[in-house]
């Protein structure tokens, strides 16, 4: 599950993304500080003035976000721990942790980093806008628009809730104090499910009361938001939980239908997809595994060509397939599947095809071992 975006830069080592989403907020803040915010504190500028005056505003608020991010992400990397990367989306930003923190300590190290980075760009901010007041009025604006700015994302992020940074701190407190971190992290995840639920409340609230349709969707979209990583993340950490340990080929299942790579489509299609009701095959040229077909693949041949053509001609190349190893973790097998927004993967073992696994055998087994663990 990865949206669009695009990579801006690699500092230090890591990754910037940005989410195509991530315009939609820069131009509104853009566009709410040129025609609002400036014009109603300022009043002696021209329209021109305000709109640099907004980009100049919207760019160092993205340039803080990027911050509070980088520090996240380098205290990490100080401890050992693999950053993915950084990625700027609607809401803000998210440095992209490839494990999680061994302990307690350590997470709440990660976690503060950032709010602690936000309130010493605040206090920045607003020393800048003191330095600059008597000399150049319109960078002091922009400074204590970009002070506030700051130590609001710095409180913001303290709320005790998951998936925010104050949400992760108390979970280190409570894991090193229970020494058990599913609970640490249950209890994180209720309390950020429950101020999302009340960010909901408000924003409907806020748009029967105001009728300001934009503000309260807003807080509607980012409690919706909040509410869908606190439970995920528990989900996932149980998850994980469950699969430790477990190698793909202990889930994977060896019977394999196989298809011939000069089978024509259509014989494909009635010989295969309608009669065993699955939609993908791996491809073989003998005993070769030579690729994989899809319906996807034979739906984009002219049905009129279907008799002609063999599924060699629309396979996909097995050097182009996202493979497994039959001693892959099944975490990781199921995070794979996740970035290559597949739910089936071949298990290959030097170019000998040793079975398939699909998301739905990794989360059967998730759910017999968690109704085992239940019983
Ligand atoms: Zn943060």
């Amino acid at each position: 599950m990865r949206p669009g975006g695009f990579q801006l830069l690699r500092i230090g080592g890591i990754d910037v993304t940005i989410d195509y989403s991530w315009f939609v907020i820069f131009f509104l803040v853009l566009y709410t500080m040129a025609e609002s915010y400036f014009p109603r504190v300022h009043s002696d500028y021209s329209t021109g003035q305000y709109w640099i005056m907004g980009s100049v505003a919207a760019l160092l608020l993205f340039v803080s976000i990027l911050l509070h991010e980088l520090a996240h992400s380098f205290v990490a990397l100080r401890q050992g721990i693999r950053v993915e990367g950084i990625r700027l989306f609607i809401f803000g930003g998210l440095a992209e942790v490839a494990t999680d923190a061994p302990n307690g300590r350590q997470e709440f190290l990660i976690s503060l980093a950032g709010p602690a980075t936000s309130m010493g760009l605040g206090a920045f901010f607003l020393a800048v806008h003191f330095i600059a007041g008597g000399v150049a009025a319109a960078a002091a604006g922009i400074a204590w628009w970009l002070g506030w700015a700051n130590i609001l994302l710095a409180l913001l992020n303290l709320i005790p809730g998951f998936p925010l940074d104050g949400g992760r701190i108390l979970r280190a407190f409570l894991w090193d104090h229970w020494d058990d971190m599913a609970r640490a992290t249950r209890v994180v995840s209720r309390i950020g499910n429950a101020f999302a639920l009340f960010l909901i409340i408000l924003g409907i609230l806020q748009f029967l009361l105001t009728r300001s349709l934009l503000s309260g969707l807003w807080l509607v979209f980012i409690g919706m938001f909040m509410k869908q990583s606190a439970v995920g993340s528990y989900q996932s950490l149980m998850l994980k939980r469950a699969l430790e340990g477990v190698e793909v080929r202990q889930i994977m299942s060896a019977e394999v239908v196989k298809v011939d790579w000069l089978t024509p489509l259509d014989r494909l299609i009635q010989d295969y997809i309608y009669r065993r009701q699955v939609t993908r095959f791996p491809v073989f040229n003998r005993e070769e595994f030579v690729g994989m077909v899809s319906l996807g693949e034979v739906k984009k041949v002219s049905r009129a060509l279907w008799g002609f053509k063999q599924v060699r001609d629309v396979m996909i190349p097995v050097d182009e397939v996202p493979c497994l190893g039959p001693t892959d973790p099944a975490g990781e097998a199921l995070s794979r599947m996740a970035a290559a927004e597949d739910g089936y993967m071949p298990v290959v073992e030097d170019g000998v095809l040793l079975g398939i696994v699909t998301r739905r055998d990794i989360l059967n087994l998730f759910k017999i071992k968690s109704d085992l663990g239940a019983a």
